[in-house]
C-alpha cells in the first residue's frame, strides 16, 4: 500500500529520469507530489460546436483530422505545422509553430480535442498552437485544468497525470494539522477534499473552498510558529531604565533634530522606562535620519549602564555607521567596537574583550554580533538597521544574548500595518514622515542607452563644480548564467576611466572585492578623493556620501521600484541640487510605466505601493525581505482578512494547549515550516 512517504516512482510514468526532475521542484515522496499546488488554473470547461465558435474566444472543440498534417519549413528556427480538422458543423484551420512532432503523433482520421484561441476571419476558423489530446481522455481539456511550475523534463501533462495518482493513492492519508474545532469554527473543509481540489476543482466555488481552507492552514500555522518564536512578551517585564539627560547629544549634533526624529526618540525614551521590553519599528524614507534615532537609544542604554547593539545588513553600511556614531558617542563618553567579517584578527579579540568585560558599550557590526563567540555583558539594546534583510530567527538569536533587551528596528522598507503585526508581533510603529530640511527634490530622468554621451557631459560639468557620481552597472551574465557583478563593474569602470574620464578618478566596488578593499575603495569616495564610484548594488542600502549629486542607472528596468528608490536615495543627501538618470532601452509598456512611477514621484511610501501593484505582492515580499517562511498558497497581501482570523485561532490553540502537547501534527508542521525558512535564509 502507498503511503504518504512513498517514493514518487510508486506513479505509472514517472521513471528515474522524471523523478530526478521532479526533485528539483522539490518532489520527492508522493506528500511533495500533491503538495505541488497549481500556480494558477486554466478553465477550459467550455466545449463548442466549430460553427458556434467566436471570434477571439477560448474553446475546446472535439474535432477528427481530417488529412494528415503537413509539415513545412518556412525558414531556419521556423516550422509549421499545418492540418485540418472537422466536426458535423464546420471545419477548423489548426497550425502549430516549431512543434514538428505533431505531424506524426496527430493521425488522420482519430477525433481530439483543441483547446485554444479561436481566430474567425470570414468564414474561416482557425487555432494557433492550440492544446490537444485524444478525444476522451478529459485531462488536459473539457475542465478546469491546474497550470503548475515546470522544470525541464516534465510537462504539465506528466504532472497532471502524476497528480490523480498520487492523490487517488493518498489524499485520504493525510493527517490534518488543523485542531477538527477550529477547522469546525472557521467553516474550513476537510483536508483531503482540499488537496483534490486545488489541484482539480470542478468550479469556481470549489476551488475558493479548497484555497480558503489551505491559505488558513497556512496562515494558523505561520502565527503559531511566529508566536512560539517570540514567547509571551506580553508577560514579560524588565527593570525600568532612568530617563537620561540627552541634551549633551542634541546640541553636540551639526543640525537641529527634524519633529520627526525628536517624535521618534521620545517614543523610544518613553519605551525604555515603561518597565517592559520595548519592540519598535521606526519607519521612515530613506534620508529621514534614522540613524540618530538609533544614536540616542544607544546613548540612552550606555547611559544606563547597558550594553547595545546596531546591526546592519552589510560591512559597508556597519562600517560607515560605526565611522559616523562612533566618535560621536566618544565625545560623550560612550566607547564602541567595530564586530564584521572584515575585522582583522587582533581588532576583533580586542573588541571582544572591551565587550566581554563591558569596557565597550556598543557593538556595531553585521550578523558577526550574533555568532556564538560574540560574548556581551548586560546586553540591553538590540537595534537593526534595514532590519527586512534580516530572518525572524536571526533576530531571536540576537535577542537571546541579552536578558530580554529591547528591541529597535529601523526601515525605508514600508509594509502594511498588518503585515508588520504579523512579522513583528505585537510592535509599535514610529512612522518619520519628514525629511531633513533644505533637502531639495532629485530630479529623475529616463533615457534609452542612445543618451550615454550626454550623460558623460553632465557628469563631467556636476563634477567640474566639485560633485561627485554614482554609477550602477549591470551585471553580466556568465556562461553559467551566475551573474557576475565582479567584472561587470570592473569593465565599465576602466572603459569609463580610459575612453572618457582620462580626467577624471574612477573607482569600483564590487560584491566580491575583499571587505578590507572595498572599506577602502568606500572611504576614499566619501573623502572626496575619487569623483565617480562604480558599482553594482553595493551601495544599495545607506551609503551616505552628501556631496555625491548624480545617480547613473544602467538597465534600470532590472530593478524592482523600491530597490530604485533606495539607490536614488544615495544622492539628494547634501545641499547641493541632485539628479537621478535612469537608462533603460526596454520599451515596453510595463517598463516605461515603472519608469514613469520613479520620475514622477519622490515619496517612498507610494513607490512601494505601486511597486506592490506592478510586481504583485510574491516579488515584493521576496522571502529574503522578510525572512518569513515561504509561503505557498497565501498571500500576505490579500488574504488580509484571513489573517486575523488565523491569528486568532493559532492565539486559541496556544491558550488552551501552549505546548501543543495534544496536537502533535500542528506542532510537526510548524517545525517543518521554520526549518526550510531557516535553511533557506542561511
Ligand atoms: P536614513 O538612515 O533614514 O536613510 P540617515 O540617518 O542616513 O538617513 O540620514 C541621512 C542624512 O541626513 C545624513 O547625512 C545625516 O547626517 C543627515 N541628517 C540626519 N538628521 C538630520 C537633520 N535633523 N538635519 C539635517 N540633516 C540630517
Ligand atoms: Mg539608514
Amino acid at each position: 500500500m502507498p503511503e504518504l512517504t512513498t517514493d514518487v516512482r510508486y506513479v505509472r510514468g514517472i521513471g528515474e529520469q522524471r523523478a530526478k526532475a521532479l526533485e528539483k521542484l522539490g518532489i520527492r515522496t508522493l506528500r511533495d507530489l500533491i503538495s505541488y499546488f497549481p500556480r494558477t488554473h486554466d478553465d477550459r470547461r467550455t466545449c463548442k460546436k466549430i460553427r458556434d465558435l467566436t471570434d477571439g474566444e477560448s474553446a475546446c472543440v472535439e474535432a477528427m483530422v481530417a488529412s494528415t498534417p503537413t509539415l513545412s519549413r518556412i525558414r531556419k528556427g521556423l516550422e509549421l505545422v499545418k492540418l485540418r480538422a472537422v466536426d458535423e458543423t464546420g471545419a477548423l484551420d489548426v497550425t502549430f509553430f516549431n512543434q514538428a512532432y505533431r505531424k506524426d503523433n496527430l493521425l488522420a482520421g482519430e477525433n481530439y480535442v483543441f483547446f485554444g484561441r479561436v481566430e474567425v476571419s470570414g468564414r474561416r476558423r482557425s487555432m494557433t498552437g492550440p492544446i490537444v489530446e485524444q478525444a476522451g481522455t478529459g485531462q488536459l481539456t473539457g475542465r478546469i485544468v491546474p497550470i503548475y511550475p515546470l522544470t525541464a523534463g516534465i510537462s504539465q501533462l506528466t504532472l497532471v497525470r502524476a497528480m490523480e495518482q498520487g492523490l487517488e493513492a493518498c489524499r485520504k492519508l493525510l493527517p490534518d494539522p488543523l485542531p477538527d474545532e477550529v477547522r469546525r469554527e472557521h467553516q474550513l473543509c476537510h483536508i483531503g477534499y482540499a488537496y483534490e481540489k486545488i489541484h482539480f476543482p470542478g468550479s469556481e466555488e470549489e476551488l475558493s473552498i479548497a484555497r480558503r481552507r489551505l491559505v488558513f492552514e497556512e496562515l494558523f500555522l505561520l502565527a503559531i510558529g511566529l508566536k512560539r518564536l517570540r514567547g509571551r512578551r506580553d508577560e514579560l517585564q524588565c527593570a525600568p531604565w532612568r530617563d537620561t539627560d540627552l541634551t549633551d547629544f542634541t546640541e553636540g549634533l551639526p543640525f537641529p533634530l527634524t519633529g520627526a526624529q525628536r517624535r521618534a526618540i521620545g517614543e523610544v525614551r518613553a519605551d525604555l522606562t515603561s518597565g517592559r521590553p520595548m519592540n519598535r519599528l521606526v519607519q521612515g524614507d530613506v534620508g529621514s535620519g534614522k540613524t540618530m534615532v538609533a544614536a540616542a537609544a544607544l546613548l540612552c542604554a550606555a547611559r544606563n549602564g547597558k550594553q547595545a547593539a546596531l546591526m546592519a545588513p552589510t560591512e559597508i553600511l556597519a562600517e560607515q555607521h560605526y565611522r559616523g556614531l562612533s566618535p560621536l558617542l566618544e565625545r560623550l563618553g560612550v566607547t564602541s567596537v567595530l564586530l564584521t567579517g572584515a575585522v582583522k584578527a587582533g581588532e576583533r579579540r580586542a573588541a571582544l574583550a572591551g565587550l566581554a568585560e563591558g569596557t565597550a558599550q556598543v557593538a556595531i557590526g553585521t550578523h558577526a554580533l550574533i555568532t556564538a563567540s560574540v560574548v556581551y555583558r548586560g546586553l540591553g539594546l538590540v537595534v537593526t538597521d534595514e532590519q527586512h534583510r534580516f530572518g525572524v530567527a536571526q533576530r531571536a538569536a540576537l535577542a537571546a544574548k541579552g536578558e530580554r533587551p529591547h528591541l529597535l528596528v529601523m526601515s525605508a522598507t514600508p509594509i502594511p500595518r498588518t503585515l508588520a503585526l504579523m512579522i513583528y508581533g505585537d510592535l509599535d510603529v514610529s512612522v518619520m514622515d519628514e525629511l531633513p530640511p533644505g533637502r531639495q527634490e532629485i530630479d529623475t530622468f529616463c533615457v534609452p542607452g542612445s543618451y550615454r554621451q550626454r550623460i558623460y557631459r553632465f557628469m563631467d560639468r556636476e563634477i567640474a563644480a566639485g560633485r561627485q557620481a554614482y554609477v550602477i552597472c549591470s551585471m553580466v551574465e556568465e556562461n553559467d548564467q551566475i551573474p557576475d557583478d565582479r567584472k561587470a563593474a570592473a569593465e565599465y569602470a576602466k572603459s569609463l576611466q580610459e575612453k572618457v574620464f582620462p580626467h577624471l578618478r574612477v573607482a569600483c566596488v564590487h560584491g566580491r572585492m575583499k571587505p578590507k578593499e572595498k572599506e577602502r575603495v568606500m572611504a576614499a569616495f566619501a573623502a572626496g578623493e575619487t569623483h565617480i564610484l562604480v558599482s553594482t548594488t553595493v551601495v544599495e542600502v545607506g551609503v551616505d556620501v552628501p556631496n555625491a549629486t548624480v545617480m547613473l542607472i544602467e538597465d534600470a528596468d532590472r530593478f524592482g521600484l523600491s530597490q530604485l528608490h533606495q539607490l536614488r536615495g544615495r544622492v539628494g543627501r547634501g545641499k547641493h541640487k541632485s539628479y537621478c538618470i535612469l537608462v533603460s532601452d526596454n520599451r515596453s509598456g510595463e517598463s516605461r510605466a515603472r519608469m514613469k512611477v520613479m520620475t514622477q514621484t519622490g515619496d517612498g511610501f507610494k513607490i512601494a505601493e505601486e511597486d506592490l501593484l506592478l510586481r504583485g505582492p510574491g516579488d515584493f515580499f521576496g522571502r529574503r525581505q522578510h525572512g518569513l517562511p515561504a509561503l505557498k498558497v497565501a498571500d500576505l497581501t490579500c488574504d488580509m482578512s484571513l489573517l486575523k482570523e488565523a491569528q486568532t485561532a493559532a492565539a486559541g490553540l496556544l491558550e488552551r494547549d501552549p505546548e501543543l502537547a495534544g496536537h502533535p501534527e500542528t506542532a510537526a508542521r510548524v517545525e517543518e515550516m521554520f526549518a526550510e525558512s531557516e535553511s533557506a535564509m542561511n
